[in-house]
């Protein structure tokens, strides 16, 4: 079996930066200046992580294509991380935006849009009532408040490795069995402890005893992790994840946002699952900012007079501009016309296409390493057999390796998304654009094992 020599990674790692530099200077301008008055060059901190010594600054974005301002063209399989996974800009989202902006952007008062978003999540995903949330993480935050308002319990529940946004009580580790801070957690506000209870992905005994004080308010969890690589749950998994948050009294919260590139009515839709509460973001309204959370019946029977007689400003659920009638507006397009089954019946055969092209690079030159897919979601790992929790995956990471692969990938004309080895297949993602990523996947491969 190939081994990798780390004296040809440190040497392609020189040589693909002098070519990255070589390509983007006026990206290097643009970065020079910004960093004069952003934080770190950038108006959000992330995007300083992608591979090269500084990012790519964007002139346009279309489909499944970014061009840079050095007149770069890349084929984006980051599809900003889930927010545009099916296609930058697209058309039905962009007309109706264009149609409400010059009719009232945000007015504290409902549109007859939402109600066609509520009742279109609702058929989707089986659960009765909605809210509209800004983003993933404050439908989160939401949930979470509602399950500790409901069962008036005070722990979560999340598994190690899990990614469900900035919210506080889920950026965690599990270490030697303790909930410690994630190494990044700037300020975190109490021992994330004090809050939360973790458990590895896939472990029924670990999920059985963590629950079992009757203490958790909810488990919060994806329905297959995706954070840490694609990290899916073995067979019977989620019957015993439902049966011991049913018989603990523990509310259970699965997550959506990034499993909605497995179907219509996402991971839920397509497995049956049957969860107290859902959340989701990201590209439901194609990247402008919106989010929706769905709760039961039961859920909702016993939050809803303390959300109506409470100052609802101090119920800690929802903000402003949360709701807005652009937001919600994009919302209908974008499940009305994008996240379509029509799409799926699209993407699934590429996604499919790209998967066996990657494993086929990865078996014909014998490399120890792995690719998993979901849905319309693909992801190398380097190990050669498939990670079943977090820690298994975090123990087949190599940071150095995943950004010299990823400058490679950027220098021929492909994105792939920053953090981990993660692709995604859009709609506007063609056979052609599959196979160009599995030549440039096979020559990187074969440069990097030497
Ligand atoms: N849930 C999951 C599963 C996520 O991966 C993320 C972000 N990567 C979020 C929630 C938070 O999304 P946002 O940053 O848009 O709030």
């Amino acid at each position: 079996m190939p081994h990798i020599n780390q004296d040809i990674i440190q040497s392609l790692t020189v040589q693909e930066t002098d070519r990255f530099l070589e390509n983007h200077r006026g990206s290097k301008r643009l970065f020079e200046r910004a960093k004069r008055s952003l934080m770190a060059g950038v108006p959000m901190n992330w995007m300083v992580r992608w591979a090269g010594p500084y990012p790519l600054f964007v002139s346009e974005a279309r489909g499944a294509s970014i061009k840079d301002v050095d007149g770069n063209r890349y084929l984006d399989l980051c599809l900003g991380d889930t927010g545009s996974m099916f296609g930058h800009s697209p058309k039905p989202v962009v007309d109706a935006v264009r149609k409400q902006i010059s009719r009232g952007i945000t007015m504290m008062l409902p549109t007859e849009d939402s109600i066609w978003v509520g009742e279109e999540l609702s058929r989707r995903f089986g659960l009765p009532y909605w809210q509209i949330a800004m983003t993933a993480t404050d439908a989160n935050r939401f949930s979470i408040r509602l399950a500790r308002e409901v069962t008036k319990r005070k722990y979560i529940l999340v598994v190690h490795g899990c990614y469900h946004g900035t919210v506080d009580e889920t950026l965690i580790n599990l270490e030697d069995g303790k909930v410690v801070p994630r190494g990044g957690n700037m300020g975190p506000p109490v021992p994330p402890s004090t809050t939360t209870k973790a458990v590895q992905f896939n472990d029924v005994d670990a999920l059985k005893k963590a629950l079992s004080p009757g203490d958790v308010a909810c488990v919060l969890m994806e329905p297959a992790m995706t954070n840490r690589g694609i990290i899916l749950p073995d067979m019977g998994y989620h019957d015993e994840v439902r049966r011991l948050t049913a018989e603990t009294g523990t509310l259970l919260i699965i997550d959506e946002t990034h499993t909605i590139c497995c179907g219509v009515g996402g991971y839920t839709g397509v497995h049956r699952l049957k969860p107290d509460m859902i959340t989701m973001g990201k590209p439901l309204a194609s990247g402008i900012p919106a989010a929706a959370f769905g709760v039961s019946q039961y859920v909702s029977d016993r939050v809803m007079e303390r959300i109506l007689s409470d100052g609802t400003d101090e119920s800690g659920l929802g903000g402003t501009l949360t709701g807005n009638a652009l937001a919600v507006v994009a919302m209908r397009a974008t499940l009305e016309n994008v996240i379509t089954r029509q799409a799926f019946e699209k993407v699934m055969p590429l996604a499919k296409r790209f998967e066996k092209g990657v494993d086929d690079v990865i078996k014909s030159r014998e490399v120890p390493w792995h690719v998993a897919r979901l849905g319309a979601r693909i992801e190398y790992h380097f190990c050669p057999d498939a990670p079943r929790n977090g820690a298994e995956a975090d123990a087949a990471k190599d940071a150095e390796l995943e950004k010299l692969l990823h400058l490679m990938m950027l220098n021929r004309g492909i994105l792939m998304t920053p953090f981990h080895n993660m692709a995604l297949i859009s709609p506007a993602t063609t056979a052609k654009d599959v196979d160009r990523h599995t030549a440039v996947f096979g020559e990187c491969v074969d440069a990097i094992f030497g």
